[in-house]
């Protein structure tokens, strides 16, 4: 949504596509394996509408040590297991220089945090009282907010 047909040309897939577990994904995210900075996600907005966008990880450190929280999946990480991550606008406000930033889990791999397929990190173990499906329900939320915002 937010790609020159240039950079969509040049973006490099993830390398385990075919071993995804994709019942348990609520968006595929990833790193670009030789460009660190360089994210995407894909998003599903509706039953036949996939959506995918570039997003760039903020390369200055924020401080090594201030726990931030994922603002997708609210999962708290120490460090830097939260990034900021800004994404170009699409179309003519993109190329004018807008961009919508968020926090976000620096692997982008909130879906395992909601399912507790990954634990959280110890600090993050806040009394939730929200069910599995209900933290799934709001990271698709969450996510979608976010690509409508771009
Ligand atoms: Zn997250």
């Amino acid at each position: 949504m937010n790609c020159t047909r240039g950079e969509v040309s040049r973006l490099r897939l993830p390398q385990d596509l075919e071993t995804l577990r994709w019942d348990e994904l609520d968006f595929l995210g990833w790193v670009d394996p030789r460009a660190p900075l360089q994210c995407y996600l894909v998003v599903p907005m509706a039953a036949d509408e996939l959506v995918g966008v570039q997003l760039r990880r903020n390369a200055g450190g924020d401080g090594p040590t201030r726990a931030r929280m994922c603002s997708l999946c609210l999962t708290t990480h120490p460090g830097t297991g939260v990034s900021l991550m800004v994404a170009p606008r699409a179309g003519r406000s993109g190329r004018d220089g807008n961009s919508v930033g968020v926090d976000v889990c620096a692997e982008l791999d909130c879906s395992s945090y909601v399912r507790g397929v990954i634990p959280p990190p110890a600090l993050s173990r806040v009394h939730e009282t929200l069910t599995v499906e209900q933290r799934i329900a709001r990271l698709q939320r969450n996510v979608q907010a976010f690509v409508r915002r771009l």
